[in-house]
């Protein structure tokens, strides 16, 4: 079968290297970079990894699997009747078509928003980093974990960072998780300003309805948007993102969406991790086998700096401390969602603990 994957992010890689072999692989890029790692790229701009280090494949190993990639060509439309993908360069025919596109930065909306920068590909990881070796300070408006991530690393490295971010918690974590997390982050120099809306940009800093807070480079991570607009364009259903069934089916014939560009029954995923296994799980169903994912558990590790932190399963709410690094959620007795702290080695036990359902007793 001729297999076409718009997109060479973690998902779109992720399956043609599970399909390649099998099947006859195209991938189509619109950058014109190989693939990278994302969650890299604020431990290179902090300087902790070289370049180089950001490419987990060469375009040797594209070969050797003979995948058939095609850099620098953005997917214009799908003729789902001809089943043939529209690129910027050519035609390209498939038997089976997966949507990779993933998601762009929610940029500000204030303003001044030219004078704040975002965070997604390598070459805005390139302009920030070079600014931030020139003025030795960094201003992050978001609290997710993508702003997180930042701003511990570049706290590590020993730049003056703040980070303004609208709401009172992080994470969507309760207040006793967010201190927490904000004391290891302070102690390694970051400057929380909470409950602060973003209200104006100049080039020296940021208006907040709390005041104002200085700072040169400026970096907004409000979240993402889902690349949906090829969907559209090919006459695909599509809500804040491309809509999918629980075999990842888009409502076009043989054409399938995964990674952040999906929807699933009002849900979005937005990890590299979610990517990955959405990729995985439709590996097995397209080769006839009962598969499926679940959407609603979440589960992943970040890392802010020199703290690690685990979110597995559902975290709202107050909680139960194991010990003083994990905590646990229940709901009607049944363990629900876990939060482990430093020691996230723990977290694929606890993961599959919290899948089965188990009472507090029986972790
Ligand atoms: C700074 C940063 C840090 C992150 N840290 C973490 C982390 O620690 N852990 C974690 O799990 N996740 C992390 N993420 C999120 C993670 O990177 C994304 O969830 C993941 O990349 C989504 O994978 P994807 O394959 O769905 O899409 P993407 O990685 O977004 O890839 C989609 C690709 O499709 C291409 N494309 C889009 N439209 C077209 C078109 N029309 N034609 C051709 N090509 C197109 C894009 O250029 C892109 O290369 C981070 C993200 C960022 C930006």
């Amino acid at each position: 079968m001729r297999i076409v994957i718009i997109g060479n992010g973690p998902g779109g890689v992720e399956l043609a290297n599970q399909l390649s072999g099998e099947h006859e692989v195209t991938i189509v890029e619109r950058e014109n970079v190989l693939h990278y790692s994302k969650p890299m790229l604020s431990h290179y701009i902090a300087g902790f990894v070289d370049r180089e280090k950001l490419f987990p494949y060469s375009f040797d190993w594209y070969e050797k699997k003979e995948i058939t990639l095609n850099l620098g060509v953005k997917a214009e439309v799908i003729d789902r009747v001809r089943k043939r993908l529209i690129t910027s360069d050519s035609e390209i025919p498939y038997d089976i078509l997966v949507i990779a596109t993933g998601a762009r930065p929610r940029g500000p909306t204030f303003e001044g928003k030219e004078f704040v920068q975002t965070l997604k590909m390598l070459q805005d990881a390139e302009r920030i980093k070079e600014q931030i070796e020139k003025y030795e300070d960094a201003l992050i408006l978001g609290g997710g974990f993508i702003g997180l991530e930042l701003a511990g690393n570049l706290a590590k490295a020993g730049y003056k960072v703040k980070l303004v971010h609208r709401g009172g918690n992080l994470l969507g974590l309760g207040e006793e998780l967010t201190k927490i997390i904000m004391k290891k982050l302070e102690d390694d120099g970051v400057e929380f300003y909470l409950n602060a809306n973003a209200l104006k940009a100049d080039e020296n800093g940021v208006f907040t309805d709390r005041g104002y807070v200085e700072g040169k480079v400026k970096v907004c991570a409000f979240g993402v948007i889902p690349n949906r607009e090829i969907a559209i364009k090919s006459g695909i259903h599509a809500g804040r993102g491309i809509l999918i069934d629980d075999h990842f089916r888009t409502s076009a014939k043989d054409v399938y969406a995964i990674g952040d560009c999906a929807e699933y029954n009002g849900m979005l995923s937005g990890t590299a991790k979610a990517a990955m296994e959405h990729a995985r799980v439709l590996v097995n169903i397209l080769r006839g086998n009962e598969d499926s994912y679940d959407f609603e558990f979440r589960s992943t590790v970040f890392k802010f700096g020199n703290f690690s932190i685990a979110l597995i399963g559902k975290t709202k709410g107050d909680g139960n401390w194991l010990d003083n690094k994990t905590k646990v959620f229940l709901r009607e007795g049944k363990v629900v969602g876990a939060v482990v702290m430093e020691d996230v080695r723990k977290t694929m036990m606890l993961e599959r603990k919290v899948k089965a359902g188990v009472s507090i007793d029986e972790l």
